[in-house]
């Protein structure tokens, strides 16, 4: 019998590239495997389920069983891969051996952590998964009051997710302006100000110590001796692609497990794709990206290779309450930000030396000159 196609994980990712792979190839048996529950849901609606009033039932999109019947495969679920063995072209779940024809690892990002003291430690809820928002819409039924860590992209979304959501929240994230990675600091107080004005509190610079159960809810205690009463904690302190079971393969790895245009890793028959794959060197954690490649690699495992592109990916930031569209520009260019607009109306371009546009970030009105922008921006990976 022939050696399946495996792809470990169904996140968008794993079940993109069935899809894609599907429509050019019926009959190679495909197998799925993932540690979670293999319902199929679209992650970026986590950050909108509050607002939505939609449990973790209503962002499901599919169940592992009907996706299996319509992608013609076999999906198993809750089932932890523990090793590759890439010189018998096979991988280990547990004691038990699979084999496969090629491997796909879209086995997705993990959250960080960070070490905590206090009595309510194990209190903090990264959201990464369907089954992470369950366990905390579950924390939070009848509360109040949620702290977030972090006040990147996620954090801001989540922060103005449960506001709509009638929560109350505070962000506390150990750095000067919100979303410093992405944003230039007039774009960056205008989405606080947005979110401050929905009642949102900021404490930017400290870092939580210490959790402690308080008085029927949670005490935080931070850095600056300031503490904050809560009920619940958000951990939004980033992701960090899955690495660890490449690396002891013998896989090259970096930041992400490293491929080439081809999504092909060092070893022979085994790709990477979605948040784990450092593609040339860009480990870019959005769904734009990872649809590229499902498209590229789809053709690739059917038969006729294809290289990856990405054109410009501008992100829509998911804060109503000020909207923000913003395409950083790519790591390592040398540009000079030049910002126009005040308040809530942020204009900001990143140009380079000849005034060529190098990526922008666009806030309240302003989000309507994206689509003339995104014409000028320079390919992501040409
Ligand atoms: P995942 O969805 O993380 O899937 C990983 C899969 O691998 C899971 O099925 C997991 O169970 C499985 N797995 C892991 N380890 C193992 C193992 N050892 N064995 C078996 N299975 C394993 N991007 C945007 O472009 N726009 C947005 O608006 C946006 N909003 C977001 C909002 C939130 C709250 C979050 C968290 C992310 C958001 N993103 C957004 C990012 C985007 O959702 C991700 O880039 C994308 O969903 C990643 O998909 P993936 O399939 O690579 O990984």
């Amino acid at each position: 019998m022939t050696a399946p196609v495996v792809i470990i994980g169904t996140g968008l990712a794993g079940y993109n590239l069935a899809r894609e792979f599907r429509k050019l190839d019926s009959e190679t048996p495909l197998l799925l495997i993932t540690a979670d529950d293999g319902r199929s849901y679209s992650k970026p609606m986590l950050s909108t389920g509050f607002g939505k009033q939609k449990d973790a039932d209503g962002l499901s999109m599919a169940e592992p069983g009907a996706m299996a019947v319509q992608l013609n495969a076999e999906v198993r679920t809750h089932t932890r891969i523990s090793g590759i063995d890439p010189g018998h072209q096979r991988l280990w779940i547990g004691a038990e051996s699979v084999f496969y024809r090629d491997l796909v690892l879209a086995w997705g990002a993990a959250p960080v952590t960070v070490p905590l003291a206090g009595d309510a430690a194990d209190q903090l809820y990264p959201i990464n998964d369907l089954e992470d928002y369950a366990r905390f819409r579950a924390a939070i039924e009848g509360k109040q009051r949620v702290l977030i860590l972090g006040a990147g992209l996620i954090g801001c979304e989540f922060a103005n997710d449960l506001m709509l959501g009638g929560y109350a929240v505070e962000l506390v994230a150990p750095c000067e302006q919100v979303m410093p990675t992405l944003l230039p600091a007039a774009a960056a107080t205008a989405v606080q100000r947005g979110l401050e004005a929905l009642g949102a509190r900021f404490h930017l610079g400290p870092v939580l110590m210490r959790l402690d159960h308080a008085n029927q809810g949670l005490l935080a205690h931070l850095s600056d001796g300031s503490q904050i009463a809560c009920d619940a904690v958000v951990s939004a302190i980033g992701l960090r692609p899955r690495i660890d079971l490449a690396a002891a393969a013998g896989l090259q790895t970096n930041r992400g497990v490293m491929v080439d245009r081809y999504l092909r890793t060092s070893h022979a028959n085994i790709y990477a794709l979605g948040d784990c794959a450092e593609v040339e060197g860009l480990n870019l954690l959005y769904v734009m990206p990872l649809m590229s490649g499902a498209r590229a690699l789809a053709q690739t495992l059917a038969g006729q290779p294809a290289a990856v592109s990405y054109g410009p990916m501008p992100i829509t930031v998911k804060t109503p309450a000020c909207p923000l569209v913003v395409s950083p520009p790519a790591v390592g260019s040398i540009g000079q930000w030049q910002v126009e607009g005040e308040g809530a109306d942020i204009k900001a371009l990143c140009l380079d030396s000849d005034g060529k546009l190098l990526g922008y970030a666009l806030t309240g009105k302003a989000v309507m000159e994206k689509l003339a922008l995104n014409r000028q921006l320079p390919p992501l990976l040409a």
